[in-house]
């Protein structure tokens, strides 16, 4: 019988499960029966696409009725661990909605990593995955990208306000390797506000969100320990990300791994609204647009974070805001999380698209969102579906209006 010491941890957890089937669909008196997992809802209904199923696997993986296995490993990996299953949970809300997760009897996030910890221990990570730990592990990046260039982006002759740092600016390797505008739009905006900061290049590795999402956490703790002396050694009370996944581990695992941090950790949406409450950044331009936002799962599941994003762009003239059906809470997921983007690719630009239709459904022109990943990937579905949506991070049109 295979040693899943991880998996362990949770038996209770994962014994809580009622096989309700709440994380496959639920029933609402206004739009009759939904579906609650966008794997599940996009590869053919089988329990194992989905939570209970998952936990089932879980249970008899744990009592030595299955063993795991490479298919078993697919089924456990087929999922962005966005936590819609959990919010729909009813053994792991606290109110109805709301997930805390210092209280929930079921965190099925926490289930899903400690398993994939165990089959990695066992052998089992999927090929594109240890690809990007072999990546991270030589780059600091899951891109191939080469280290050095880490700072490509950074607008040439851009000049730093002056005075000691404030913040540190976090960047993330998708926004300083792939969605370039975000990390420029960032800094754009922390000069016009006059904010002094710090990039802490060369020391910025990967965050580790990554490796932690998918199971690998002895290199992911490697990162994040080195990431975490740098940022003390620093002495900045404060670090600034403009990206979902680094927020989310920074704040949320780093505390998990090492204990309390002594920074804070802070998203550039809720720096903006403070500094244009404070009368640091003044919005000059006023934008024409009808909008709709997408809660990135690790920013509003995750940590909660819903109201920011949304009192920013009521701040922005000539934003016509429109909310989804699906949103807070209940928002679907764009696909791309939790190592779907690596693996299973076609299928997590297949869940974009729900969101790019959806957000067509309701008129909108611009679907806004708050993570360097999601842009990425609904930027894959609208090249896929030859959409004419257009596709922001809020922080690009901060920088627009000021
Ligand atoms: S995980 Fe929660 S919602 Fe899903 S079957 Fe179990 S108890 Fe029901
Ligand atoms: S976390 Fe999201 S993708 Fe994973 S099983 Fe739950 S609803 Fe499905």
């Amino acid at each position: 019988m295979a040693k899943l010491k991880n998996l362990e941890k949770y038996k209770e957890m994962v014994y809580t499960c009622l096989r309700c089937g709440s994380c496959r669909d639920l029933w609402d008196p206004k739009e009759n029966v939904y579906g609650t997992c966008p794997i599940r809802e996009h590869t053919g209904g089988f329990d194992v696409y989905f939570m209970r199923g998952k936990l089932m696997l879980a249970r008899k993986a744990l009592e030595g009725v299955i063993e795991p296995s490479e298919d078993m490993a697919k089924y456990i990996y087929l999922c962005s661990t966005c936590g819609n299953c959990e919010a729909h949970c009813r053994i792991s809300q606290t109110s109805p909605g709301k997930v805390d997760r210092e209280k929930t009897k079921l965190d099925q996030i926490k289930v899903i990593e400690a398993f994939r910890a165990d089959l990695v221990d066992l052998g089992l990570a999927l090929p594109r995955h240890k690809a990007f730990a072999d990546s991270i592990s030589k780059n600091h990046n899951p891109y191939g990208e080469p280290h050095d260039a880490r700072l490509a982006w950074m607008p040439e002759g851009f000049e730093m306000p002056e005075g000691d740092p404030e913040i540190i600016y976090f960047v993330g390797c998708t926004s300083a390797y792939r969605r370039t505008e975000l990390a420029k739009a960032t800094v754009d905006v922390l000069r016009k506000a006059g904010v002094p900061f710090k990039i802490m290049h060369p020391d910025e590795w990967c965050c580790g969100s990554p490796l932690l999402r998918t199971g690998q956490r002895g290199l992911a703790e490697e990162v994040a320990g080195h990431n975490l002396d740098a940022i003390r050694r620093s002495g900045i009370g404060t670090v600034v990300t403009s990206c979902a996944g680094c927020y989310r581990t920074l704040k949320l695992d780093y505390k998990d791994l090492f204990g309390d941090l002594g920074f804070e950790v802070k998203h550039i949406s809720e720096v903006v609204n403070d500094l244009i409450g404070e009368g640091r950044l003044k919005l000059k331009r006023p934008l024409a647009m009808k909008a709709t936002y997408h809660d990135p799962c690790h920013l509003g599941r995750h940590c909660d974070y819903y109201d920011p994003p949304r009192e920013l762009i009521a701040k922005l003239k000539g934003v016509e805001f429109v909310e989804m059906p699906r949103t807070r809470s209940g928002a679907w997921c764009c696909g791309s999380g939790g190592g779907m983007k690596s693996a299973f690719g076609e299928l997590a630009i297949e869940i974009a698209t729900d969101r790019l239709k959806e957000a067509k459904e309701v008129g909108a022109e611009y679907l806004l969102s708050c993570c360097p990943f999601c842009k990425h990937n609904f930027l894959d579905a609208k090249r896929a579906m030859g959409s004419d949506l257009e596709i922001y991070d809020l922080i690009e049109l901060v920088s627009q209006a000021t």
